[in-house]
């Protein structure tokens, strides 16, 4: 008996572990549970907004992982027993591991700003979990009056993908442009700086100047209060802004599981064992991806990845009786700002002490030529192919 993996979450991270045990040790049984039948990447939902992209071109599904070995079970994990070392999914059926590994992904802080739950996020969409609200957005977006007012709250605090909103904001622009050039986007962003600003700015400033107008931190950016159904955003100024379509991008925690199963900490997210990625407080659970504490390292789809890959090779390891080898890890973030205008931030990380640490790393030059900013465009297109056949494909 080579020993038994479940893994909960066939995201990014999720489905990238179960593929590489059984690629590492064939004879591992590996089940991986997550309720969608598609899987909808967060990855170039943007580009959906932008009309650059359809929904069938980020929908995954999980027929090739089987294909490999792997069972994979469509439902949701409700509770983990980590004495028993047992999941239970809701149907109350239980399912014993020796090895766990969580990657759900983020959940959304309901409440954190007034007003904003979960049936608010039908009215004014999140989209920050793709798929359905996506579709939402996007057709609140289509609906739009010519000359109306789109509305996008960015929140402080860590959050999935920091340089998204941003990139999001660019793909709204360019939408507006093209379809309804008399249109607004107001960005009120709970930050004063953000990723890759300045090369974000210098493109904002080369295509959509009378379009995107964004509120920082220090001016009265932080949204405390959202009436969902008069679509009005209240700053912690007391100002009072009316949308034609609010997107609202709320705080957020680790996915709840990570709670059920006692591996956050007071932060809401799971501190790790940064060479393992097991949780520092439930042996034999491992966490990748959103839910976890792996500063400096983003939370991104490409970290979710590489993170998996050296959690799975030290479940592998484990399992073998064997010492885990040091982890490398590796992350680019692509954002595109026009259609042939891309922009990128790269790190390598490597711990000391079970620490995270960057190696090397940094961002696209400023004043780029054109001919530069395609081929990140490019790159970004080709990155994306890549870590989907990687993982699902
Ligand atoms: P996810 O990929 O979200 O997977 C979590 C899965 O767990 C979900 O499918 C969920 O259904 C499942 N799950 C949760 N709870 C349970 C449970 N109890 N039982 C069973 N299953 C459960 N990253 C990049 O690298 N590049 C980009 O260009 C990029 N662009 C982005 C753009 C936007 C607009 C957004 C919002 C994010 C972007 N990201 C990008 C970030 C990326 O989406 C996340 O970092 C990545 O999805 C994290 O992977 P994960 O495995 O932690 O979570």
């Amino acid at each position: 008996d080579a020993g038994r993996v479940i893994i909960v979450g066939g995201g990014f991270g999720g489905a990238t572990a179960a593929r590489y045990i059984k690629r590492f040790n064939p004879a591992i049984q590996v089940t991986l549970i997550e309720p969608a039948k598609i899987f909808y990447t967060c990855p170039f939902s943007n580009m959906v907004l932008g009309g650059l992209r359809q929904m069938e071109q980020i929908a995954h599904r999980y027929d090739n992982l089987k294909t490999f070995g792997i069972e994979v079970v469509h439902d949701l994990v409700i509770a983990v027993d980590t004495d028993k070392k047992t999941v239970r999914l809701r149907d109350n059926s239980t399912l014993a591991y020796d090895k766990l590994l969580l990657s759900p992904g983020i959940d959304f802080r309901w409440g954190a700003i007034e007003g904003y739950d979960e049936e608010a996020s039908l009215l004014a969409p999140h989209a920050w979990k793709a798929g359905e609200q996506t579709v939402i957005l996007k057709k609140q977006l289509e609906a739009m009056p010519d000359n109306g007012k789109f509305v996008m709250v960015i929140p402080e605090g860590a959050f999935r993908c920091p340089p998204g909103p941003y990139e999001r904001a660019s793909m709204v622009a360019h939408y507006l442009k093209h379809h309804k050039p008399k249109a607004k986007l107001i960005i009120l962003d709970a930050q004063d700086n953000f990723s890759k600003q300045s090369l974000f700015e210098q493109g904002w400033s080369t295509f959509y100047r009378d379009i995107i107008e964004r509120v920082p931190l220090s001016l009265g950016g932080k949204v405390t209060r959202i009436d969902a159904k008069a679509l009005e955003a209240e700053t912690e100024f007391g100002d009072l802004i009316k949308a034609d379509v609010l997107n609202v991008i709320p705080p957020q925690q680790a996915g709840l599981i990570a709670q059920t199963a006692g591996v956050a900490n007071e932060t809401l997210w799971v501190p790790i064992e940064a060479d393992t990625f097991e949780s520092q407080a439930v042996n034999d659970v491992y966490v990748v991806g959103d839910a976890t504490i792996a500063a400096p390292m983003p939370k991104s789809g490409f970290s979710a990845n590489t993170q998996a890959k050296v959690a799975a090779a030290a479940i592998v390891a484990s399992l073998a009786g064997k010492e885990a080898t040091k982890g490398l890890f590796a992350n680019t973030c692509y954002s595109l700002i026009a259609p042939d205008y891309g922009i990128s931030v790269a790190g390598a990380y490597t711990t000391e002490a079970g620490k995270m640490v960057e190696r090397s790393g940094g961002v696209s030059p400023m004043d780029a030529d054109e001919a530069f900013r395609k081929r990140e465009a490019d790159y970004g297109a080709d990155w994306y192919a890549a870590i989907s056949l990687d993982i699902w494909g």
